[in-house]
């Protein structure tokens, strides 16, 4: 049975007030709820929200980490300090970190083994550009950053790792996969992850959709049944529009 999945990724937003008071609002909207909750402030303000969430039910995140553990890294930040401060769950190879910082396939990797190890869950994130769905290569691509993201990685690790399907030129744009569409790609990820494992694994994975996700679509997509989640950026920024994508079915 897959536990349902609700993430807000604050991207470069708040400062440690704002970030205070909105997880504050999160934890008010998250009382109650059985599925899980979680929110990834910026680097930042991880140390202010930490109070505000700590004995709730509602989760910190990270929307980056370095692969390296530490030493002569300029602005990266580890595993290590990220546990520190109270994170449990890291986004990975999210499409701005793919596209803007020219992060690959080998890199993710390299950064979904060093969270795994540390004991940490990991977010994972794929989704194919415009360009690739109109080429109708949604599946192929989508299925080559699985691939290749989960290169090496354990059977047993896999109970940590949720997957995020996140069609690029669904992210920030307004524009959202049908349910229908997105459905079909979450079944060919599972599809995948059966072939490369096996398939109570594949049956076991939680699979998020990311994309414009807003309170009047959410209940929608929700109700796929290979969608198990949401991975929400912008309407995560406001509690009037992340209490209600947090409390979807009640
Ligand atoms: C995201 O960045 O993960 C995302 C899904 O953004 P938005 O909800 O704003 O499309």
């Amino acid at each position: 049975m897959r536990r349902e999945f609700i993430a807000g990724n604050w991207k470069m937003n708040t400062v440690t007030k704002e970030a205070a008071a909105l997880a504050a609002a999160v934890v008010k909207a998250a009382e109650g709820v059985s599925h899980r909750v979680l929110i990834a402030p910026p680097y930042t303000a991880l140390h202010a929200v930490l109070p505000v969430i700590s004995g709730t039910n509602v989760e910190l995140g990270a929307q980056n980490a370095s692969c390296e553990l530490a030493g002569a890294h300029t602005g990266e930040i580890s595993v290590t300090m990220l546990a520190d401060l109270g994170v449990t769950v890291v986004i990975l190879g999210h499409s701005e970190r793919r596209q803007i910082y020219f992060e690959t396939d080998e890199l993710i990797n390299k950064k979904i083994h060093t969270v795994l190890a540390a004991g940490l869950e990991v977010i994972f994130c794929v989704g194919e550009t415009l360009d690739e769905r109109e080429a109708g290569r949604a599946v192929a691509v989508v299925e080559e950053q699985l691939k290749n993201g989960l290169v090496g990685v354990d059977a047993s690790q896999l109970s940590r790792l949720t997957l995020a399907y996140e069609p690029v030129w669904a992210i920030g744009t307004g524009k959202t996969a049908t349910p229908d569409d997105a459905d079909e790609i979450h079944a060919a990820a599972r599809k995948t992850v059966a072939t490369m494992y096996n398939s109570e694994l594949a049956e076991n994975l939680v699979v998020q959709y990311g994309g414009s996700v807003k309170p009047d679509n959410v209940r929608e997509l929700m109700a796929k049944p290979n969608i198990d989640g949401a991975l929400v950026g912008g309407a995560s920024l406001s509690a009037d529009s992340f209490g209600p994508i947090v409390r979807f079915n009640s």
